[in-house]
């Protein structure tokens, strides 16, 4: 009987062709870890240190490659978590269908607010550059803003520790992450892409076909290219100083796993490091950084399994740190004899324990 249902639910979401897909996307040119921008990242370290250091940078791009790296425990928590959490959100997530809704949605949207074409005279090639260039800024600065907000509010950070857990660094590290994390950055790039596409597609209508919007990005492909994989290797890579003013680097992605102090909460960047300068959290990478990789926590040593479970403990104890604050917080508001706040009244409603308890209390007391 479970066995059926099991086969039936891996035929209905297709998970078969997920499996498939998972080992297929290694070769696809849209996807960061494919072979190509594998391959790519390797010889862009390689060209790099080799002409800023010569023989002794060449053998330090090696390490790329490095046996123990790949096959280190904490790399192979990451394959583990790339394979389940792929099965997991294909179950969750019905991706082509919910990005086109919500396009079509919206695009109708901005048209009752009376939002129409602009008729500016622009040619294809310049509305294709208009909107190249608006959805890498808004893509870029919304993907900083929600990882800056994994770091600062704990609740987030209980599902993101998971990527910092890694010891090492691998291409394969970028897949390490909670599933609640997975649901977060997708509905993050559901309302980038679909508010972008339908606000081009009621002010340039004809001008902006489908076929360009969906397909590859020239500047995704640029990124991947040169060496995005970089980021999470064992290579340190840094782009000088001039440079990683403007972009993120790897050496400087790799700051941002540093578990040394000082190193907490820098680097939140992509692509452009203009966002960590604007919000105080930039530092610059170097190629001869030797760091330290981790949380220092014991999910660092768990696997594919126990990732899953332990930011839902962590959050637990969370919740269970606010729930002692209020509950103080609704003992003091007992104790004092003014007029409230609407705030402490929702807190009084939540909590009228504590009336009965006090109440219960004052009873007891006048019964001795
Ligand atoms: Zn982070
Ligand atoms: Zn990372």
């Amino acid at each position: 009987m479970l066995d059926a249902f099991i086969l039936s639910l891996w035929e209905e979401f297709g998970l078969w062709e997920e499996l498939a897909q998972a080992g297929s996307s290694l070769f696809a040119l849209d996807k960061r870890v494919s072979l190509v921008y594998l391959v790519s990242a390797f010889a862009f370290a390689a060209i790099v240190l080799w002409v800023r250091y010569g023989k002794a940078g060449l053998q330090r791009s090696y390490q790329y490659f490095s046996w123990r790296t790949w096959w280190h425990p904490s790399a192979r928590t990451d394959y583990g978590l790339w394979l389940a959490n792929r099965l997991l959100l294909a179950l969750l997530i019905p991706k082509t269908l919910a990005k086109s809704l919500w396009v079509s949605w919206l695009f109708f949207f901005w048209q009752e607010q009376g939002l129409t074409s602009l008729e500016l005279g622009w040619s294809d090639t310049a509305v294709v550059l208009c909107f190249t260039l608006c959805y890498f800024l808004l893509d870029d600065f919304s993907r900083f803003f929600v990882h800056w907000c994994m770091h600062k509010i704990p609740f987030l950070w209980a599902f993101h520790q998971v990527h910092h857990s890694a010891r090492v660094l691998t291409p394969f590290t970028v897949f390490r992450t909670h599933p609640v994390e997975g649901v977060i950055f997708f509905l993050r790039s559901l309302l980038v892409q679909s508010l972008i596409i339908s606000l081009f597609l009621v002010m340039f209508p004809h001008q902006v076909s489908l076929m360009q919007i969906f397909g590859v990005l020239i500047t995704t492909f640029i990124f991947n290219l040169l060496g995005a994989n970089l980021r999470h290797s064992g290579v340190a890579l840094s782009y000088g100083n001039k440079i990683e003013k403007w972009f993120i680097s790897p050496a400087q992605h790799q700051v941002h796993h540093s578990c040394a102090k000082h190193h907490y909460d820098r680097n939140f960047g992509v692509v452009l490091a203009v966002w960590d300068r604007l919000f105080g959290s930039f530092c610059y990478g170097d190629d001869k950084q030797i760091l330290q990789y981790g949380t220092n926590q014991p999910i660092d040593r768990l696997g594919p399994w126990g990732q899953w479970i332990m930011p839902f403990k962590s959050l637990l104890s969370i919740l269970n740190v606010v729930h002692n604050v209020v509950h103080i917080a609704s003992w003091m508001i007992n104790k004092i004899p003014v007029n409230k706040p609407v705030f402490f009244r929702i807190i009084k409603k939540v909590y009228p324990m504590n009336e009965q308890n006090s109440v219960d209390e004052t009873s007891s007391r006048k019964q001795k």
